[in-house]
């Protein structure tokens, strides 16, 4: 189906669109077009565009990401479907590895997702199960020795909120992107950024290249200085306020 340019809710509906295609052609699971209208529902409510809350959670983050020594992003069907290219930039800008991890975990899925980045030039991790995540008891719990087990940071996205827990009993930090304030992925991270994907990633790579020559003391003072609850309860806030609290279009 063909948006028309004019259509004031253009981009969402390529989304869905895109989402559709992408699960025709196997990369995204039944339920990732669930969760995918879940974070539709979120979208709307804030307005389908990036908020000055979401601004300042990626600024925290990208600091974070250039403090780690190992940072690894982990991508699913959906992220792949909605900004594989976006996500091979970000992972050029700060430089991090690309793991791919996956609840309904087949070979097909890890095979089609694989040559989705090796198109754009990324070895994807995470494809043979050689290392587990302890406690998770999902398939979730396969994780690849050279990226995420022995990563000290890991941006994750549509993520399930036990990963991330046990992901930070690992002792890795955690930013997750999540466009639900409340989820437990959210509540859980490190840092959130209550965004969607799409724009969150490149606003991410943007804000990776402007703090890039930062000094360390500097960065880590960003990532002190950011507290998530505090800022989860902004975007909670303003998805509360009600509908004349922004302007939509
Ligand atoms: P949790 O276990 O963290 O409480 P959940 O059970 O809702 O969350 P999932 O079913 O994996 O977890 O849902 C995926 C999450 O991703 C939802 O919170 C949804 O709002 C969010 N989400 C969906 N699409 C996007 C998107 N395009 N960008 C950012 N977040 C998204």
């Amino acid at each position: 189906m063909k948006v028309p340019k004019s259509h004031p809710r253009r981009k969402s509906l390529e989304e869905h669109e895109r989402i559709a295609r992408y699960f025709r052609n196997g990369i995204v699971a039944p339920a990732g077009m669930m969760a995918h209208g879940r974070g539709e529902a979120f979208d709307y409510l804030i307005g389908e565009r990036t908020t000055e809350e979401a601004k300042r959670q990626a600024m925290a983050a990208a600091a974070l990401l250039l403090t780690a020594k190992r940072p690894v992003i982990c991508v699913n069907g959906n992220t792949t479907a909605l900004c594989a290219k976006e996500i091979a930039e970000l992972s050029r800008a700060i430089p991090a590895s690309v793991e791919v991890n996956l609840f309904y975990r087949t070979k097909k899925r890890l095979g089609l997702i694989e040559a989705e980045f090796r198109k754009l030039g990324i070895r994807v991790l995470g494809t043979k199960k050689t290392a587990r995540v302890p406690g998770l008891v999902s398939k979730r719990q396969f994780v690849d020795p050279d990226g995420v087990f022995a990563a000290d940071a890991a941006l994750v996205m549509l993520e399930d909120g036990d990963r991330t827990e046990f992901l930070r009993k690992m002792g890795k930090k955690v930013i997750a992107i999540d466009l639900n304030p409340l989820s437990r992925t959210a509540r859980n991270a490190d840092i959130a950024i209550v965004d969607n994907v799409t724009r969150a990633v490149p606003l991410l790579a943007k804000f990776v290249r402007k703090l890039r020559k930062k000094k360390r003391k500097t960065l880590m003072n960003i990532v002190k200085k950011f507290d998530n609850i505090k800022s989860l309860e902004e975007s909670e806030s303003r998805i509360r306020g009600g509908a004349g609290r922004w302007k939509r279009g």
